[in-house]
């Protein structure tokens, strides 16, 4: 059988470059590569070794030269020719491959300089949002999220290339001697697996989005922009590795009538003047429900009440906040002559003129004793 020449082999000119010579055996290597080319296996593999030999000699100065000149006995001997098993094509010229089949991989988490480092799937990021009181409790919430998982009924097989190891030995010939090199196996991205057939619906790593009910257990006093992991329930990795985590970051649905400062809560109260001035019992809301307040005979409007331990748990774990009630006393805008009348003769009435004490404490006193 009458040797084919290598640059036709190739589909190249004579005076091609390296560069091109290279360009044009990665794509005759993607081409034939046997993975590619399940229904004609045999014959894909012959191309493709041909090519690999034929890349072997013309991505060499010197053998490239010496076959310018004399043709294929000018570099006999010189190449392990269509002798080459597929192990050795890939590991002399695996870096060529690196480009073509490594795509794409790097955004499962691993990349081609990982040895034999476990594969993991991606994370997958979701937004909760939380009422107060959901925070306040702490809820275990179902959580709809689409995960890409290893489709059912994928056959995997043991890649042919690396014989399942998912690394490549390489031995190089240098001036310093026989070195040896580990390199990640290009063929199956280091899982030592390559897909035997992918089912429908599945990418070509063998995964498929599903909607997945997930459990989210969400501890009390969690404040908004805090992250939670899921450990896990992330993207499933190709190849059967460790699954990616679920990033829940928390959002804070503002409650319609408490104020959230950290810990402690806060409440405007409005009471009416004579409730006031002859004190009452006032219903205020709590986190859980309401709870009932005494308003003192007397009471100034600013005044702050305390209820201890109504706040939020701390995330720690021990204790509770407060919740701190601001009074404020309604003034109204109209009244009707009646009142008009009592509240003129009030004017003068020394029961009604303002004399702040020292049972009166200043705002800015209030405000310290607030966070003592
Ligand atoms: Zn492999």
């Amino acid at each position: 059988m009458v040797k084919k020449d290598y640059y036709e082999i190739l589909g190249v000119s004579r005076n091609s470059s390296k560069e091109e010579i290279k360009k044009a055996y990665r794509k005759l290597a993607i081409k034939y590569h046997p993975d590619k080319n399940l229904d004609n296996k045999k014959k894909a593999e012959e191309k493709f070794k041909e090519a690999a030999e034929a890349y072997e000699i013309l991505s060499n100065r010197e053998k490239r030269q010496s076959y310018d000149k004399f043709g294929h006995s000018g570099v006999k001997g010189n190449t392990t020719g269509t002798g080459m098993n597929m192990e050795d094509i890939f590991t002399n010229f695996g870096d060529i491959f690196a480009d073509a089949f490594g795509e794409g991989f790097s955004s499962f988490g691993f990349g081609k300089s990982s040895i034999n480092r476990s594969i993991k799937g991606s994370d997958l990021r979701i937004r909760v949002k939380l009422s107060l009181e959901e925070i306040a409790n702490g809820i275990e919430k179902k959580v709809k999220v689409k995960r890409l998982k290893i489709a059912k009924g994928i056959k995997f097989r043991n890649c042919s290339y690396c014989n399942g190891t998912g690394q490549i030995t390489r031995i190089t010939n240098t001036i310093l001697g026989r070195m040896q090199t580990t390199s990640q196996c290009n063929t199956c991205s280091g899982s030592g697996k390559n897909i035997e057939n992918t089912p429908r619906g599945a990418n070509k790593y063998g995964l498929i989005k599903e909607e997945e009910l997930v459990n989210i257990k969400i501890p009390a006093g969690l404040t908004e922009g805090i992250q939670l992991k899921v450990s896990g329930k992330g993207n499933e990795a190709p190849f059967g590795g460790i699954s990616g985590d679920l990033i829940v970051l928390i959002e804070e649905i503002p409650h319609t009538k408490l104020k959230r400062e950290g810990i402690n809560l806060h409440y405007d109260l409005y009471i009416s003047f004579p409730d006031a001035i002859l004190g009452a019992y006032k219903e205020v809301p709590t986190i859980n429900g309401k709870a009932r307040i005494k308003i003192d005979p007397g009471t100034q409007s600013g005044k702050t009440l305390r209820l201890r331990s109504k706040g939020l748990p701390n995330i720690e774990g021990y204790g509770y906040g407060s919740l701190f009630i601001h009074v404020n006393v309604w003034t109204p805008k109209k009244i009707n002559d009646e009142q008009k009348k009592f509240f003129e003769k009030m004017r003068k009435n020394e029961n009604f003129l303002p004399h702040p004490g020292n049972s009166e404490k200043s705002f800015f006193d209030r405000v310290r004793e607030m966070f003592s």
